[in-house]
């Protein structure tokens, strides 16, 4: 591990401000998707690392897109995943943190940067300007030409007359863009190649554009961290900053870091479709929270060249964006999963159970959706599976398989397709021996060890039988599968009674 304890120095890479201070933002439109976690997580292990601040707001300003229920998911999200926030929603006036709040802040900017000439009316349509293009023989692609910036006050009343609403542009200067990227080192946009912007559309409404850097000259934000998708505006914003700068508005130009996308199969981003990118669904199929923010802190960054599996200490400790690679990473399932399953074994054997609860009342393996409420029997089953299942489950939602039969009172479980391949010929002959062997015991001999001794007795030495076809039927009368938790253990909690009964029915319908 290496130690970034320190703020030291890293070659070709920008200092960081003594207090960090970074920000979570954004737009509640559709349901919590890996990249987006991926970037608060990111935000938040950079400020606690360096025991700065992190801000959460939200950038709801497309009211077409904009819903509570996406709001009220990223911050669940946000909640489950233990990703906290300093400053920011709930911890102060919804007008500061809700864009959706804030019109009267952007459009008192606006008038400001237009009043000193670092915005402009502009009263071309996207036809016009396509127009334009077409006849000096530019491509399509080249975009807004900075047509309106020379109007003459003329002119823009010929406009205004005929119904117009001007949106505002901000100027570009004639020069190179350049800054030091805390992921991608230096990166340059050459004078020209991006035209002036759109920061207030004619109906009004400040664009993410205006109000984006905004809100992070307002709260001092001088560490941005966001994905590679938004490098394209970052020339813009660099070019507002100084603007604000001007005004009074903004003490500095933040430094920015552009995170890698994240990749779903194959050689593609992953999408907002893809299953693996909506973190509920993650939820549902038994990922815990210290596994997926360990998998997920991965997309892009390492821990050491011999371990990748961390407490979320570790990582805060060890963490600075500055070592996060540029190149995409790939989103794989399986390495994913077989983090959270090296988590799932660390959880206390209490807490382990507490997590289980809800994904064995939804297969409706338990009374309850939370430990308290379970009957005194479940917890006590559960207490005594705990450790035969813990570790051999990946994902809390393979606890079911795993106790229902230990739970179950059932005299008889018909065996699953994977379990009857199990049964041969001799496995009537198996069960008769079992059983009769087994009705020697008592209720108090009813132990693990002496069922093992036992059994491995009659069946493997005195019979004969390989261990591997004198346990299977048994296997397969306890639990109905081929695959269970360790077989003698689950003889003792399922009890003699209902253990016998099994054996015997599966016996009898052999
Ligand atoms: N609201 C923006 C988004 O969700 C955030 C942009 C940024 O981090 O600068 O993409």
């Amino acid at each position: 591990m290496s130690d970034n304890t320190e703020k030291t120095e890293k070659i070709g890479k920008p200092t960081l401000p003594e207090h960090v201070r970074l920000r979570f933002c954004p737009s509640p439109t559709g349901i919590p998707h890996v990249g987006m976690i991926h970037t608060a997580l990111y935000n938040w292990a950079e400020a606690r690392h360096a025991g700065g601040t992190l801000i959460f707001r939200m950038e709801d300003t497309d009211s077409k897109r904009d819903t509570q229920e996406s709001l009220d998911m990223i911050i669940e999200a946000l909640h489950w995943m233990g990703i906290d926030w300093d400053e920011g929603i709930g911890k102060g006036p919804d007008e500061m943190y809700f864009q959706s709040k804030r019109a009267d802040v952007y459009a008192k900017v606006a008038q400001q940067l237009l009043d000193a000439g670092y915005a402009y009316e502009s009263y071309s349509t996207a036809e016009e300007i396509a127009a334009r293009n077409k006849a000096a023989g530019r491509p399509e692609t080249f975009g807004y030409d900075g047509y309106d910036r020379t109007l003459s006050e003329e002119e823009k009343e010929k406009f205004r007359a005929e119904g117009r609403k001007p949106a505002l542009r901000l100027k570009m200067p004639d020069e190179d863009i350049t800054w030091n990227d805390l992921v991608r080192g230096e990166i340059t946009f050459k004078a020209g190649s991006v035209p002036d912007y759109v920061i207030v559309r004619p109906n009004g409404e400040a664009l993410y554009t205006l109000t984006n850097p905004i809100d992070d000259a307002i709260t001092e934000v001088n560490v941005v961290l966001r994905g590679e998708d938004l490098l394209p505006s970052t020339p813009r914003q660099i070019v507002l900053y100084r603007y604000l700068i001007e005004l009074g508005i903004a003490k500095q130009t933040p430094l920015f870091g552009h995170l890698p996308y994240v990749m779903g199969e194959g050689n593609k981003k992953l999408s907002k479709r893809d299953p693996q990118s909506n973190l509920f669904l993650l939820r549902d199929q038994g990922f815990i929270r210290e596994g997926l923010l360990n998998y997920l802190a991965l997309l892009g960054w390492s821990f050491s060249a011999t371990e990748d599996v961390f407490s979320m200490e570790q990582f805060t400790n060890a963490f600075d964006v500055r070592d996060v690679k540029s190149n995409p990473a790939h989103f794989d399932l399986k390495k994913a999963i077989a983090i959270n399953a090296a988590h799932i074994r660390m959880l206390e054997p209490e807490d382990f159970l507490r997590r289980s609860v809800p994904y064995l009342f939804k297969d409706g393996a338990v009374s309850a959706d939370n430990w308290d409420a379970l009957t005194d029997r479940e917890k006590t089953i559960l207490i005594q599976s705990a450790p035969l299942v813990q570790t051999r489950v990946r994902l809390l939602s393979e606890v079911t398989n795993m106790v229902a039969p230990l739970l179950s009172i059932d005299e008889y479980i018909a065996p699953a397709d994977d379990a009857k391949k199990q049964l041969k010929d001799d496995s009537a002959e198996v069960l008769d021996k079992a059983i009769a062997a087994l009705s020697t015991l008592s209720d108090d001999e009813w132990k693990t060890d002496q069922i093992h001794e036992l059994l491995s007795e009659e069946l493997v030495e005195k019979a004969g039988y390989k261990p591997r076809n004198a346990f299977g039927p048994v296997r397969v009368a306890m639990s109905g599968h081929r695959v269970s938790p360790p077989l003698f253990e689950s003889m003792e909690i399922i009890g003699k009674t209902i253990s016998m009964a099994r054996l015997a029915n599966l016996r009898a319908n052999l």
